[in-house]
């Protein structure tokens, strides 16, 4: 079949989606023990009660919807008040300012990866992916038949990027690089030093840094969240985001993409019209949402922030503790942002365990707790655990985790 023919690269293990995995898991979860089933996989805090959006934003969409002005078609691009006030949003943290001309609206930050890869992908290009890793950027660069190059990120240096790899992995045709910060899965959160390295390293060898920016702020540790486009100057910069995890609306679908480049790569007329013709394919998230975001981003008062960072501090804490009861698990690195960590499983220590893909099925099965296979996010023997879960229920899961860990352990 032709569409088949098109692309054998989507069809491969290393286009693996988490959707993918946790959706087998949880087939694999057996319900007849009476437990009700927890994930630890998906990043979506909005299924719990303490994690809730603000009444503002709420109040907001209903305002826009019952005005009735927003049920047209908006540009495509996105409505106009809409980008000027993301375009402020986002110069409040950068030495220079955006304008409503360098922001274009997605449906969540998912879409914004699309329009980055797909306005970057040409024949023979190749682009930098971290590992671990969010494995819609594979997933949509084999899609585009984008070459993917792997740098690692180093738990001993708290998930940094490992600058020397990218040195050698770069050639003529490499386009660009991709940070997630704060990072998922790994909860780092770059600091001002190691970004501007990067910066220059990617100035250096002439390609732009695509900054995934979706859990922007969310850092509770004592390093400050510092935009990618605050090094726009040194090398031009690509900063998606979305309202989906600081505002906890995945569902709401309202992201962008934004070019944060003051020195004006992107504004050659070439440039602009092939990203304007790319959006009147999209069609972008609905009109009314789009419109309730000025009023969002305005008055979103910090109290709402705060009460999120508190949590996600406390259930993080939870997970280091916990973790720390468990031999075989071990938690290298403190997450310091986002919603997710990284933790080591060292397979020796188990008795009837293969691996974190084998350790992951019969922890669903045995406990009816879901924990996503660091394999799904390019690392072999490690977990992904996302804490952005109720107190309690991590409390419970954590439980669970090692009793099922001590039933595996193998005796000495
Ligand atoms: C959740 C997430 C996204 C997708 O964000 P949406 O706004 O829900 O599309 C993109 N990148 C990373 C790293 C994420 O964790």
């Amino acid at each position: 079949m032709e569409i088949e023919a098109v692309n054998s690269k989507v069809d491969t293990a290393s286009t693996i989606t988490i959707k993918g995995i946790l959706s087998l898991l949880v087939q694999n979860a057996d319900e007849n023990n009476g437990r009700r089933l927890i994930s630890l996989g998906m990043g979506d805090p909005s299924a719990y009660s303490c994690f809730h959006t603000t009444r503002i934003a709420q109040d907001a969409v209903v305002d826009s919807l019952e005005s009735e002005k927003f049920n047209g078609y908006a540009p495509t691009a996105g409505l106009p008040q809409t980008r000027r006030a993301i375009a402020e949003y986002l110069s409040r943290d950068l030495p220079y300012k955006l304008t409503s001309d360098d922001v274009f609206i997605t449906s969540g930050c998912t879409q914004a990866i699309d329009v980055a890869l797909a306005m970057l992908a040409r024949p023979g290009a190749n682009i930098l992916l971290p590992r671990p890793g969010f494995p819609i950027y594979e997933l949509c660069s084999a899609f585009r038949n984008l070459e993917v190059r792997h740098f690692n990120l180093l738990p001993q240096q708290g998930w940094e990027v490992d600058l020397d790899a990218i040195e050698t992995l770069a050639d003529k045709n490499t386009v660009a690089l991709v940070i997630i910060n704060p990072g998922n899965p790994c909860g780092n959160v770059y600091s001002y030093q190691h970004l501007k390295k990067i910066a220059e390293t990617a100035e250096k060898l002439g390609i732009l840094v695509i900054a995934d920016e979706v859990y922007g702020h969310l850092a509770f540790g004592s390093r400050p969240f510092v935009p990618m486009g605050v090094f726009g100057s040194t090398v031009p910069v690509l900063t998606l985001g979305s309202l989906s995890k600081r505002w906890i609306v995945p569902g709401w679908r309202l992201g962008w993409f934004v070019t944060s480049d003051p020195s004006g790569t992107f504004r050659k007329p070439k440039v602009i019209e092939r990203i304007k013709k790319y959006f009147d394919i999209l069609g972008g998230p609905a009109t009314f949402i789009q419109a309730a975001v000025p009023h969002i981003l305005e008055s979103t008062d910090e109290v709402f922030f705060k009460k999120t960072i508190n949590i996600l501090k406390q259930t993080s804490e939870i997970c280091c503790r916990k973790i720390k009861e468990i031999p075989c698990i071990t938690c290298t690195h403190r997450p310091e942002g986002s919603m997710a960590m990284m933790v080591r499983l060292n397979i020796d220590l188990l008795e009837d365990i293969s691996d974190d893909i084998d350790f992951c099925f019969k922890l669903a099965k045995e406990e009816s707790l879901v924990i996503l296979p660091g394999t799904a996010v390019g690392l072999k023997n490690w977990l992904r655990i996302t804490f952005a879960v109720d107190p309690s229920f991590l409390e419970e899961a954590l439980g669970r985790l090692k009793s099922f860990c001590q039933r595996h352990t193998l005796i000495l």
